[in-house]
């Protein structure tokens, strides 16, 4: 689905990255092997739309957020950013118009942000890198701005200290106010609360749907956690071993999965009941997800399915619409 409104548009998106011959291999001249991390991605993200990314870790999930912000090449495939395709797109002068207006927001804060910098001069770095501004006065609104935006009020307050001064949520926020202050239109947000306490990933979720509504941004967030998918996004696309596998709009995939990997990822999170009922045990999806450098012929998903049948194991199947805006890429959708 591409129109007007999409600011971003993946199509049959790949990225293989190549796994070294040994040195018997080479001399018998085997063709280099590689994983398959993203196999033929298919996703749109609208103006202003929450897009949830859900799966494993081996899923892939992480590499297509890399690919977006070109921090890792798409071998093949179209990145159609604002109708224009970005995916040859490389070099840093070539890459500066385009990393403006596509942050990434990473995991660990702690990583993210030098030890060593002020609050003021980590936000403050993009806009002095991309020269973005052409005085003080306006670099010091920009960052004022950009740290009220993420939450973090009074700004001046943060200006002089340093992240190890900060709580986890305090630094997470700086993270997403050094993504803001360039007035991206696309933020890539990977697991961006999973290392905080829950009472402090409330307000980074709520930061980040405000900033939607205030802003119009758009937001890809990558998470492994459907429940948390559920809370943020308009749209939820499931993720196995490199394809989405499931599509639709937040409720459907979580009310109603088609798909039975996204049906094992729902009845694996364990729930809370307010009634004086039996506490449910959480049933444990069987097996681990495979190497992507060793994709099963026929459905990826076959060997920890029990629903699998012989076509199973001999045809990969396509993406089916189950009803509107919901799609399954499943044989038993057919
Ligand atoms: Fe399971 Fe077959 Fe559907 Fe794959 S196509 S998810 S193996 S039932």
């Amino acid at each position: 689905m591409s129109n007007s409104s999409s600011i971003l548009v993946l199509e049959n998106l790949q990225v293989r990255f190549p796994i070294a011959n040994g040195f018997l291999d080479a001399i018998v001249g085997k063709t280099p092997r590689s994983v398959r991390a993203v196999d033929g991605v298919d996703l749109t993200i609208g103006r202003g739309e929450i897009v949830a990314l859900v799966g494993e870790s081996g899923s892939g999930k992480t590499t297509v957020g890399r690919a977006i912000t070109k921090l890792v090449q798409p071998t093949s495939g179209k990145l159609l950013f604002g109708g224009e395709d970005m995916a040859g797109l490389k070099g840093f002068a070539a890459l500066r118009p385009y990393r403006r207006r596509v942050q990434m927001i990473f995991q660990d804060a702690y990583q993210a942000l030098n030890p060593r910098h002020t609050v003021f001069d980590i936000v403050a770095e993009p806009l002095r890198s991309m020269k973005l501004v052409e005085c003080d006065d306006e670099l010091t609104d920009r960052v004022s701005e950009a740290l009220t935006s993420a939450g973090l009020n009074p700004a001046e307050e943060f200006f002089a200290r340093f992240p190890h001064e900060l709580s986890g949520g305090q630094r997470q926020r700086v993270v997403v106010a050094g993504a803001l202050v360039v007035k991206p239109e696309l933020i890539v947000a990977d697991e961006p609360v999973s290392m905080l306490d829950v009472s402090i990933r409330a307000q980074i979720l709520q930061a980040l749907i405000d900033l939607r509504d205030q802003h119009g941004l758009a937001l890809l967030f990558i998470t492994h956690d459907l429940p948390l998918a559920w809370l943020i996004a308009d749209r939820i696309a499931v993720m196995y071993l490199g394809r989405i596998v499931e599509i639709g709009t937040a409720d459907d995939i979580t009310l109603n999965p088609q798909h039975p990997y996204t049906i094992a990822l729902r009845d694996a999170t364990p729930k809370v009941r307010r009634d004086d009922g039996p506490r449910e045990g959480i049933k444990v999806l069987q097996g681990e997800i495979p190497s992507a450098a060793r994709v099963p012929t026929g459905c990826r998903f076959h060997p920890r399915c029990p629903l699998a049948f012989d076509r199973c194991k001999s045809e990969e199947p396509p993406s089916i619409e189950v009803r509107p805006l919901h799609r399954s890429a499943c044989w038993l959708a057919v």
